[in-house]
């Protein structure tokens, strides 16, 4: 497919930006299943796909041995993709079994892959259908985890939108209340439940649930704060519901996060004083953790190819409070509405690009030198051959970043190939 560019003329809040379209190098969605079967602690994940579906979640999920795994591949034959089987039944008998074996399961997210698209099966008739069948014991749901024209964390956002029609309503009269949007490691969202508990914002829910079963609920006093950029089919669904988005900065570094609790502070009319006192310790913390790293990144200069969509918060992050200077900033999608509170922070002269053409963005990157790529695993072996130092963009997803107790560590995932370029260089 032949790539377009097309320059977006600049809007007010931010730099012009260069959309594309063409090949793509990214995981699927499916790779999230690796990060939410951890969170989601009463859900079972079922694949409907090939052999190449279940081969891509056991090498993105590492070796595991487990007792009773959480997700499973019903893998599609090639007789059923050339339509000779009915996979509606197979599906079931293959469900059937799965609970019969697990009664444990309350959860069972069927989730589609290219080959479940390609031949037309429609999964949400099949939750639909196994759910009545199951109904009282096993909630059935589904959603997309497939690669045709998305990329890896949307998998997510398809899961937590699939979870948005089972939370409850909330009553009408109740006070508001906040909820967290995105999959974060429980240390992490424990660190934030204590702070917003020390806030004095109690009534506080996080989607995901650690079990499906005690979803929050919903409603138009619910205010959302969103703990990942990438989630805007579940923002919209939420919305949807009549729940109010707190547009923030997202919680990368010190000042990131200070933004994001803010956000939260305000829209529960906390007092300013209040609020400096309780956040001091940890914005220091992160501030000292991040002034050892500043010395290895500042004045570096950084591109991001477009795979994760934490591109545009982590680039304001580095170059707000690490020095580094962004180059490119590519993104598969650019939710303006979601990086209100980034875009504005990147760098006059930043390079936005939007989708990609990966050829051209090879080339970009080529023309730029950059001190270091942050890029799919895919693209990095070739880059390091050329003397370009990488950063995997997928390590981002899989290891805890958020919050000021890991600002530390997050400028030292991209410290790290610097330095280990200087050691090699020597
Ligand atoms: S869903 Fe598609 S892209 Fe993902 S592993 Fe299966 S075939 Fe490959």
């Amino acid at each position: 497919m032949s790539g377009v560019g097309i320059l977006e003329a600049p809007g007010a809040d931010c730099a012009p930006v260069l959309r594309e379209r063409g090949q793509r190098e990214v995981f699927c969605g499916l790779t999230g299943i690796v990060w939410l079967h951890r969170k989601v602690q009463d859900a079972f994940f079922l694949v409907v796909g090939s052999r190449t579906c279940a081969h891509l979640l056991q090498s993105a999920a590492g070796v595991m041995i487990f007792a009773e795994p959480r997700f499973a591949t019903a893998i599609i034959e090639e007789r059923d993709l050339a339509g000779m089987a009915d996979c509606h039944e197979e599906l079931d008998r293959v469900v059937d079994r799965l609970l019969a074996r697990r009664p444990e399961i309350r959860t069972l997210f069927l989730v589609g892959s290219c080959p479940s698209e390609v031949i037309k099966l429609d999964l949400s008739k099949a939750a639909e259908r196994l759910g009545t069948k199951h109904a009282g014991r096993t909630r059935i749901l589904n959603y997309s985890g497939s690669g045709i024209e998305t990329t890896f964390t949307e998998g997510e956002d398809a899961c937590l939108a699939s979870l948005v029609p089972e939370m409850p309503v909330a009553a009408s009269g109740e006070g508001p209340s906040l909820l967290l949007v995105g999959s974060l490691p429980d240390i992490v969202e424990d660190q934030f439940l204590r702070l917003f508990a020390e806030l004095g914002i109690e009534n506080i829910g996080c989607l995901p649930a650690r079990a499906v079963a005690d979803l929050p609920a919903v409603g138009t006093n619910t205010r959302i704060l969103l703990a990942q950029p990438f989630l805007g089919e579940t923002l919209s669904a939420l919305t949807g519901r009549g729940a109010v988005h707190l547009p923030a900065p997202f919680p990368f570094g010190a000042e990131g996060t200070t933004g994001w609790l803010k956000a939260a502070a305000d829209a529960f009319g906390l007092d300013d004083m209040q609020f400096n006192r309780v956040i001091a310790p940890g914005r220091e913390r992160a501030k000292r953790a991040l002034e050892r790293q500043r010395e290895r990144l500042d004045g570096k200069r950084i591109s991001f190819l477009p795979d994760s969509q934490l591109e545009i918060p982590l680039a304001r992050f580095l170059a707000t409070e690490c020095g580094m200077v962004p180059v490119e900033v590519g993104t598969p999608y650019l939710h303006r509405s979601i990086l209100a509170d980034e875009l504005p922070q990147l760098p006059r002269g930043t390079r936005i690009s939007e989708g990609q053409d990966v050829d051209k963005q090879l080339d970009r990157v080529r023309a730029d030198q950059p001190d270091l790529t942050v890029c799919g695993l895919g693209l990095a072996n070739p880059l390091e051959a050329e003397g370009l130092s990488t950063k995997w963009a997928i390590e981002l997803v899989f290891s805890p970043i958020h919050g000021f107790d890991q600002a530390g560590d997050l400028a030292e995932l991209f410290a790290r190939p610097l330095r280990r370029r200087d050691v090699l260089q020597v």
